[in-house]
């Protein structure tokens, strides 16, 4: 019989296997088989882990503390150190890590295996008192947190107060006097939270370890983080264990501790990048307990070992293909490589990086495009200030994570998420951050902490977030307790706002201005690359010329969606539309139509022209018209208010009466003209006029109501216009010589008939502007797809339109029976918490639902016209996993907002690349 193999050692695991051993599990044997030099360890399975948290009694699966034993047996062979040994104990560290990498988000145990009798031999053994207790004071603390649930603030307390008794400013001026003093106290803060003394046994401290940690795979900072990041079971499921040979940064100054990148996360730069301390253990780093030293100055104070870490960057790199992230201790002249882990980069240091590691010939084109998120782009789109700006900054900490924001200061995680939820812009600022505060990170548009290093645990985070984050601003000095900070006399109280620009490092009261980013170079010729790759183009939704140019300048291929309403609602075409609205005759509505037609054919003109030679589609009037009128409650007001000043001009008439008669020299003459009442009776009929056509266009459900080709086929002069003023934009292009490419479509489409009608409108004015100017005039024709029944009868729809477009916006709605005006506000957020709907499906595609309509309807479609063009220009056109489901099912374009187009490029890229199999 075969039994479930629990524990591997790092020999033997299987370094690709992340789901079983965890990443830093499986790179640690991966390390440990490529000669890298790493602490003997084991690695407990990511299957004991969900065997025992499946558990209902929580108990360790049967057999795997005998194969711990027997691992730790092999460790104590190959140390030569006894584990629970009175005369060189070995200590080992007990860490967590799951198949996706969490920063900080479970939990970690140092120098297990110390109690009383071990402290005491490796004390003699190091012949250093101080760095015994040093020990032994910090794995009380660690283990009594994290596997017995004492809170930290108990021992931070003890701790603080032995070292105001002896006066000591910074932890090592302790002596071991002191240490001993304090491990001692600690001890007692066990005993007496848990109502029994701490475990002495080392194998109980191990299976106890063990338990904690595969118990933090459920704890709320993991869970929230899974959540925020979709992580699903299917990326991580559970967390491994490594139990791993300690050894100690902080054995004296031959001795070192730090963290490493091997390129600089934060631009990309092909440059080591890193901070380490001397005499320390690893979490003095993370923790940002002590402000770290840049790795450059370990060339000076230990030349051979920087040589080493240099060697060491290399063989990672050459071996992971991948910018690493790594720590590392020095023992005594040692380096020891205590993980890796592909490194978390802002977008920019990874467009960088991938281009450079490909001219570098380290990773293919391909490796290039692929190994960078889409949807990190964005942050390549934050902003930054404004250069021009001339505010001084109030303090200046370390420019940690990039971007600039404003925000009022808040000084705990909970009441960032408490006010981030009522919409308040926040920043988060602290002396350090814990990983428990990451619900705040969540909230916050930036983090600013007085203490730590660029690694610390408040840059480590944001960065991977891309939030803009200031750490270890040591001008500012945080009192967390009174929710006040102070700069020298100046105090930063709870809700001031401050501007912190993450790529300086400088603070500033107030609300500083930002400017948009620019591409960089590296950026542009990634998304060059993934131009060549991609099948599907990338259009932009715009409506305006000056939208236009900012497509082209993202990298869009032509405009997908131009809203004409959009174009309405500018204030000096409003007054025109609403007298087409209210018009009372055909004749009066032409009259208004008349006015708007010049004004449409310069729109339509200034786009083609912006994006010539590419294509344009333009999308007839869509919304019902009565969104161009006030609403009615303002209208009701207004009038009331005007009649009253109609009385009161009313009561001035009368005055002016009594003037004539009995003339008084203190009465204005102008009296009577005051007293005029024409002018407002006129502006009330026309307010009255207005109200009553809102109340006549009023409908319940607006959205399935009268609009889109329903109202154009209504009122046919309304598209009639629209038509002609393409057509005559058009003519009026190549007459300036220009190549364009012009579309038009038609919204809301369900019958072929329908469609019918407005292309026999389309040819009618065709006819006319080309008979008027004698040139031939371009112009295809299409229909949205957006309507359910639109989707069934794609084939004969497909006979009359040369492409569709989906708006999935309204295909959603349809397809769900969801508002789109409501269901986001009311109860999406809580279906998507109960797992009712995995996400929010105006914003992810619903490919089970929506996207199988969107694939019949594209076979449906293309039997009748096998050319048939498709796209979409739903908000979903700009999301990468939908995009690539709208490669999937065969789609020629996707269309969305201009700054989303550099997503959608290397999205298209990516979806082309998974196509190839690479
Ligand atoms: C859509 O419905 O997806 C669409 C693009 O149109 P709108 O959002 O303007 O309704
Ligand atoms: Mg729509």
């Amino acid at each position: 019989m075969t039994t479930a193999r629990w524990v591997y050692a790092f020999e033997q695991g299987n370094g690709r296997d992340k789901m079983l051993l965890g990443g830093k599990g499986a790179n640690l044997c991966e390390m440990t088989q490529i000669g890298i030099k790493v602490p003997p360890g084991f690695v407990v399975t990511t299957e004991a882990c969900l065997a025992f948290l499946g558990d209902p009694e929580r108990r360790l699966p049967e057999g795997l503390m005998d194969e711990v034993r027997r691992q730790m047996a092999a460790l104590e062979k190959r140390t030569g150190k006894r584990f629970g040994g009175t005369e060189d104990p070995l200590l080992v560290s007990v860490r967590s890590g799951s198949a996706m990498s969490m920063p900080g988000m479970m939990d970690t145990i140092l120098n297990l295996g110390l109690n009383a009798d071990t402290l005491a031999g490796l004390i003699r053994h190091t012949g250093n008192a101080r760095f015994g207790y040093d020990a032994y004071r910090r794995f009380i603390q660690l283990f009594g947190k994290v596997a017995l649930g004492v809170p930290d603030a108990l021992f931070d307390e003890e701790f603080e107060s032995v070292k105001a008794r002896v006066g000591a400013r910074v932890d090592v001026a302790l002596e071991a006097d002191s240490l001993a003093q304090i491990s001692e106290r600690f001890l007692e803060v066990v005993a007496r939270q848990t109502g029994r003394s701490f475990p002495a046994d080392p194998y109980e401290q191990l299976e106890i370890a063990i338990q904690a940690v595969f118990n933090s795979w459920m704890g709320r900072r993991a869970i929230d983080y899974r959540r925020e990041f979709g992580i699903t079971p299917a990326m991580a499921n559970g967390t491994a264990v490594n139990v791993c040979t300690m050894v100690f940064g902080n054995m004296g100054s031959d001795s070192a501790t730090g963290v490493g990148f091997t390129r600089n996360p934060g631009t990309g730069e092909n440059l080591m990048y890193g901070e380490y301390l001397v005499n320390a253990q690893g979490e003095d780093v993370v923790a940002g307990i002590r402000t770290p030293k840049p790795i450059a100055e370990l060339e000076q104070e230990m030349p051979e070992m920087h040589a080493q870490l240099l060697e060491l960057r290399e063989r990672l790199e050459g071996h992971y293909h991948e910018v690493q992230d790594f720590e590392f201790t020095i023992e005594r002249g040692t380096l020891y490589c205590l993980q890796t882990r592909n490194g978390k980069m802002n977008a920019a240091a990874m467009v960088r990086t991938s281009v450079e590691m490909h001219e570098e010939g380290l990773i293919s084109r391909n490796h290039a495009l692929a190994r960078i998120n889409p949807a990190q782009l964005e942050q390549m789109l934050f902003p930054r200030l404004d250069p021009a700006h001339q505010a001084q900054p109030l303090a200046t900490g370390l420019p940690a994570s990039p971007g600039a924001a404003s925000g009022q200061v808040v000084f705990d995680a909970d009441r960032a998420e408490e006010l981030g939820r009522q919409g308040v812009q926040v920043l988060l600022l602290r002396e350090e951050t814990k990983p428990e505060d990451i619900h705040g990170f969540f909230a916050a548009r930036g983090i600013l902490t007085s203490r730590g290093g660029k690694t610390s645990h408040a840059a480590v985070v944001a960065r991977g977030m891309g939030k803009p984050c200031v750490a270890g601003a040591e001008g500012i000095h945080v009192d967390t307790a009174r929710r006040v900070a102070f700069v020298g006399t100046q105090v930063i109280k709870e809700g001031d706002t401050l501007t912190i620009d993450g790529s300086s490092g400088n603070v500033y009261r107030g609300v500083v201005p930002t400017v948009e980013p620019e591409f960089t170079d590296s950026l542009r010729t990634l998304l060059a690359w993934a131009d060549d790759c991609a099948r599907l183009k990338v259009r932009a939704n715009a409506d305006t010329p000056d939208d236009a140019e900012r497509a082209l300048r993202y990298g869009a291929t032509g405009i997908g969606l131009c809203r004409t309403e959009r174009m309405f609602n500018a204030p000096d075409r409003l007054p025109i539309v609403v007298d087409m609205i209210v018009a009372e005759t055909p004749e009066d509505r032409a009259a208004a139509l008349d006015r708007l037609l010049p004004i449409q054919r310069a729109d339509f003109a200034g786009l083609f022209r912006t994006m010539a030679p590419r294509p344009v589609t333009i999308r007839l009037l869509d919304p019902p018209i009565h969104e161009f009128l006030p609403a009615e409650r303002q209208l009701e007001d207004e009038i009331a208010r005007l009649q009253d000043l109609r009385g009161a001009v009313r009561g001035l008439e009368v005055l002016a009466d009594a003037a004539r008669t009995e003339p008084d020299p203190r009465l204005p003459s102008t009296l009577r003209d005051m007293g005029d009442t024409r002018r407002l009776d006129a502006i009330i009929a026309r307010k009255e006029l207005v109200l009553a056509k809102a109340r006549a266009l009023r409908e319940v459900n607006p959205m399935l109501g009268h609009r889109g080709v329903r109202l154009g086929i209504t009122y046919p002069e309304i598209y009639r216009m629209q038509i002609r003023a393409v057509l005559e934009a058009v003519v009026e292009c190549l007459r300036e010589g220009l190549e364009i490419d012009p579309e038009i479509m038609v919204p809301q489409v369900c019958t072929v008939q329908e469609l019918k009608l407005v292309h026999a409108q389309l040819e009618e004015v065709r006819r006319e502007v080309e008979a008027e100017h004698g040139i031939a005039v371009p112009c295809r024709f299409g229909s949205m797809v957006e309507v359910v029944r639109a989707c069934l009868r794609a084939e004969s729809m497909a006979k009359v339109a040369e492409f569709f477009s989906f708006g999935t916006n309204d295909l959603t709605q349809a397809v769900f029976s969801f508002s789109r005006e409501d269901a986001e506000n009311k109860f999406l957020p809580m279906y998507n918490e109960r797992g009712i709907l995995q996400d929010n499906p105006f914003e992810v595609l619903d490919i089970k639902g929506a996207g199988r309509l969107m694939a019949l309807a594209v076979g449906w479609g293309r039997s009748a016209r096998p050319d048939l063009h498709v796209g979409i220009c739903g908000e979903h056109g700009g999301h990468p996993a939908s995009i690539s489901f709208c490669h999937e099912i065969g789609l020629d374009y996707v269309s969305c907002s201009a700054p989303r187009v550099p997503i959608a490029r290397l999205a298209a890229a990516q979806a082309a690349l998974g196509d190839s199999g690479n």
